[in-house]
């Protein structure tokens, strides 16, 4: 099937996006990696939308260093943070990240803001940003505005951004001296969505871990990471299963994703006693 789209216009630069995006009424999509929204199309899970390209704009492109934050441009596709310096330095998580996500043409296209504005249950990096306390900057019309990410993530694909506003940059702190962030996850085939995941980051002694994959939206555990802070790993495992309430689809029971939840944080508090990043 082809899709049905309205109409396509090609930004310039952030204010010509956001006046494309108002003058749409209210049909306006934001184009930039396509890998999840031309799919979408594609099956005409949506139609009649008129699509504004953000690809040329070079502002929410890269990856910068802002003092005690890196500011990572919404354009910056999966890829390029994966072998980005400054991330490997500073947010190891995301990088390590990149390797679970899809295969190489779907990481040399698709963009780490796509991902977060997708808000994919399933996804890697809203599960990323809630584990390392990412804010996200957002632009709309009437100018900028910061979104700390536990208040981003809504339901499943829905998100704190308003009609006609654009996502433009992802800070993360940089990591702590002795900080340790991990990644595990569990999926059928190398680049499958994964069954269930989670990242989990120690901070000057403090826990924080966020799942994907087990519920309607990436959530943080905050009784597994109470758990977690006093030390106590099988506390923190039961917390963990008791707090969260997998969905069962057609690759796995929601009974068998809270056990794999248990293992992978099993393996995640053993890689970070190892020290290993
Ligand atoms: C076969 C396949 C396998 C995949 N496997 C995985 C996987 O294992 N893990 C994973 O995490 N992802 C996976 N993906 C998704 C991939 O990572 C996408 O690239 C990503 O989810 C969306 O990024 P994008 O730049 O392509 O966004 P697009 O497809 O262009 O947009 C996605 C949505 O976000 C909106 N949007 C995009 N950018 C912005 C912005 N800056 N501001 C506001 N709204 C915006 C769009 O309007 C659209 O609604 C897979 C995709 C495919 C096709």
């Amino acid at each position: 099937m082809k899709a049905a789209v309205g109409g396509y216009a090609r930004a310039r630069d952030l204010r010509h996006a956001l006046e494309l995006l108002s003058s749409a009424d209210g049909m306006g999509r934001v184009l930039a990696g396509g890998q999840s929204l031309v799919a979408a199309l594609n099956m005409r899970l949506t139609t009649g939308d008129i699509l504004v390209d953000i690809s040329a704009l070079a502002d929410c492109r890269g990856v910068a260093d802002d003092g005690g934050t890196l500011r990572i441009g919404a354009l910056t596709r999966h890829a390029e943070i994966g072998r980005d310096p400054l991330v490997r330095a500073h947010a190891p998580l995301l990088a390590e990240a990149v390797g679970h996500i899809a295969h190489a043409a779907i990481r040399n296209r698709g963009t780490i803001g796509g991902a977060i504005a997708h808000a994919d249950p399933a996804a890697e990096f809203p599960a990323c940003a809630l584990a390392l306390g990412a804010v996200m900057r957002v632009e709309g019309l009437d100018g900028p505005r910061d979104i700390p990410v536990e208040a981003f993530f809504r339901d499943t694909f829905e998100t704190a951004l308003a009609e006609g506003e654009i996502l433009t940059a992802i800070s993360v702190p940089k990591a702590a001296p002795g900080e340790v962030q991990v990644i595990q996850e569990v999926a059928r085939r190398s680049g499958d969505y994964a069954l269930a995941g989670l990242c989990l980051v120690r901070r000057a002694g403090r826990h924080r871990l966020a799942l994907f994959s087990t519920g309607p939206k990436p959530m943080l555990a905050t009784a597994a990471m109470a758990a977690l802070d006093g030390g106590d790993t099988e506390a923190a495992i039961s917390a963990l299963k008791a707090e969260i309430d997998p969905p069962s689809d057609t690759q796995a029971s929601g009974a068998y994703r809270r056990h794999l939840a248990g293992v992978l944080l099993r393996r995640a508090v053993a890689r970070i006693e190892g020290g290993t990043r």
